[in-house]
């Protein structure tokens, strides 16, 4: 395809692997315009990813352990559908890549300690979400319905909210060429991926800035769960580099975490020492670096006692990662810092990805379908794109006989390229502080209440988008008080959601979940 269609059967906003996935499905029924805002990911710059794969006798024990992590907030229904549906999603997965892809899918099972069972699907290396994203890539390629146009940023959801049938009719973005443009269709997927960059640390890629969830909210879709950001213990910390990962999978093999002062503090915080919930070793982290009273905190991860040559070989990308930082992670302590790294809520979905607002689907990152509660168990957000990507898909189809034909220009875009906003950098940045500090790791209501205090002052500075830039600017402020928001409201602590003044559960008012429709909050 050269350029955008001013209409088509389905878009699918995202092409990672929650939006191919669901391509897939859709590209049965119809036209399927994917588009992403940057280039799609390669299995290069996709991190290092693990996802459990289940065998029959093995999915009743991945059921328990995300209902564990998830600390009484997963949708048990939505688990079961997860771990049921692995199996076959990952299968045919593996097939598409074998049969596809010219260097063909090196997708292989493993253990994994952090897991009761151990049936664990891993690329050799440590870049197995990449391996899932080439052969699903590889798969889309060979469908001729569907479209794949990268660098169209989608600003804005077109809805016809007046008639009866209240619904999303298509989608206003900012074109490659920086123009305006509107697409109607069908059916809206929103795969937009995560929040991380509301944050100051983060793991996501720049281009995780909350848009799903901001234009799903600013259409009218309920929110739900926000407040749950998970916070991955130990990314590398060095000056001016962008925040790279360390797997849990370290710790697994038996990394050992150290202070400023060279000593290893985790027994101090929990009997499994370094073995710990993530959570619980984020938190334990950000109180050493704060007890150490350095400018600049961070702690050590240390291999330095495991045989190099396992740890070369099991982690060859973080390996190399940190060579190219002159850190010999065989020799050399590794600083590390915690950082924002999965938001475990987003747009609300019940199981087939549909949203509350009629023509409109969510899935992988952007959607709250219930599966992670309040924590995630590691290596469930692929299986999640996998598994949910494609019940929309097959849903989505349904929408093609459900809405009336497209027509295009319902409601122009109301953003448009204009030119570039001075200090709109600066202002992300204080964004990005104020929810670091305020509604971070470590939350408190005094904490929380100037969060958004604060927040409310950028407002005017958000309130014109203009540009591409600026639209995510806005898109973070509003997600960002979203989140805000709801962490105030929750007045317990629970899975990734840890407060000072209420650090226990209060399962009579808040075994629920968080729904956000205008400003309000209420627990269902
Ligand atoms: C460093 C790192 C390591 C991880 N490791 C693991 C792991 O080991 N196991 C695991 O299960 N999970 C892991 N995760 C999480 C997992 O990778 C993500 O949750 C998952 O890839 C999200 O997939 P997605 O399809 O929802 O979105 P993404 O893959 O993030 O794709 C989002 C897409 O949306 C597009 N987009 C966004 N906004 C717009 C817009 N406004 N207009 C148009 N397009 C837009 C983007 O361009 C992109 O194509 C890791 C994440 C990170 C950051």
């Amino acid at each position: 395809m050269k350029g955008l269609p001013a209409e088509t059967d389905f878009v699918v906003l995202g092409a990672g692997v929650a939006g191919l996935r669901a391509a897939i499905e859709l590209a049965q029924a119809g036209r399927v315009l994917v588009l992403a805002k940057a280039q799609a990911p390669s299995s290069s710059s996709q991190s290092a990813a693990t996802s459990a794969l289940s065998d029959e006798d093995e999915v009743i024990l991945h059921l328990q352990d995300t209902l564990v992590a998830g600390d009484g907030l997963c949708r048990p229904a939505a688990v079961k559908a997860l771990v049921e549906e692995a199996p076959e999603r990952i299968e045919e997965t593996i097939d598409w890549g074998k049969q596809l892809d010219r260097r063909g899918t090196k997708l292989v099972f493993e253990a994994e300690a952090s897991y009761s069972h151990s049936h664990v699907l891993r690329a050799p290396g440590d870049s197995t979400g990449g391996e899932i994203l080439r052969a699903l890539q590889a798969k889309a390629r060979t469908c001729k319905n569907i479209s794949l146009l990268e660098f169209e940023f989608s600003a804005e959801l077109l809805t016809d909210l007046h008639s009866e049938d209240a619904r999303v009719t298509g989608v206003s973005l900012i074109s490659e060429k920086g123009l305006p443009e509107d697409v109607a269709c069908s059916a809206v997927l929103l795969a937009t991926g995560g929040m991380g960059q509301i944050y100051r640390n983060t793991t996501n890629l720049e281009t995780a800035t909350a848009d799903g969830v901001a234009l799903g909210f600013r259409a009218g879709a309920e929110v739900s769960d926000l407040e749950f950001i998970q916070f991955h213990p130990t990314v590398m910390y060095v000056k001016k580099t962008p925040r790279f990962l360390l797997s849990e999978a370290l710790r697994a093999e038996g990394a050992y975490l150290r202070n400023i002062e060279l000593d290893r503090f985790m027994g101090k915080y929990h009997p499994l020492a370094e073995q710990a919930p993530g959570d619980v070793v984020a938190r334990a982290i950000m109180h050493e670096m704060e007890v150490s009273r350095a400018k600049d905190p961070f702690v050590y991860l240390d291999l330095t006692h495991l045989n190099a040559t396992g740890v070369r070989k099991r982690f060859p990308r973080i390996y190399a990662t940190c060579m190219r930082h002159n850190i010999d992670i065989t020799e050399d302590v590794v600083p590390v810092r915690p950082a924002a790294h999965f938001s475990l809520g987003g747009v609300h979905t019940d199981l087939s990805g549909k949203t509350s607002l009629g023509g409109l689907y969510a899935a992988g990152e952007v959607a709250a379908t219930g599966v992670h509660g309040a924590n995630r168990l590691a290596s469930n957000a692929l299986l999640e794109g996998l598994v949910y990507g494609a019940r929309a898909g097959k849903a989505m189809r349904e929408e093609l006989r459900l809405a009336q034909r497209p027509s295009s220009g319902q409601k122009k875009a109301a953003s448009q390229n204009g030119p570039v906003d001075a200090g709109i950098e600066e202002l992300i940045g204080q964004l990005q502080d104020i929810m670091w500090k305020g509604a971070g790791i470590v939350r408190t209501r005094v904490g929380m209440q100037e969060a958004i205090k604060a927040l409310e002052g950028l407002a005017p500075r958000v309130a014109h988008p203009r540009t591409r830039r600026s639209q995510e600017a806005a898109n973070m402020h509003l997600a960002a008080l979203l989140v805000a928001r709801s962490a105030l409201a929750r007045e317990e602590s629970r899975g990734a959601h840890y407060r000072i003044d209420n650090p226990g559960h209060d399962d009579k008012k808040f075994l629920k979940h968080s729904v956000v429709k205008g400003e309000r909050v209420r627990f269902v």
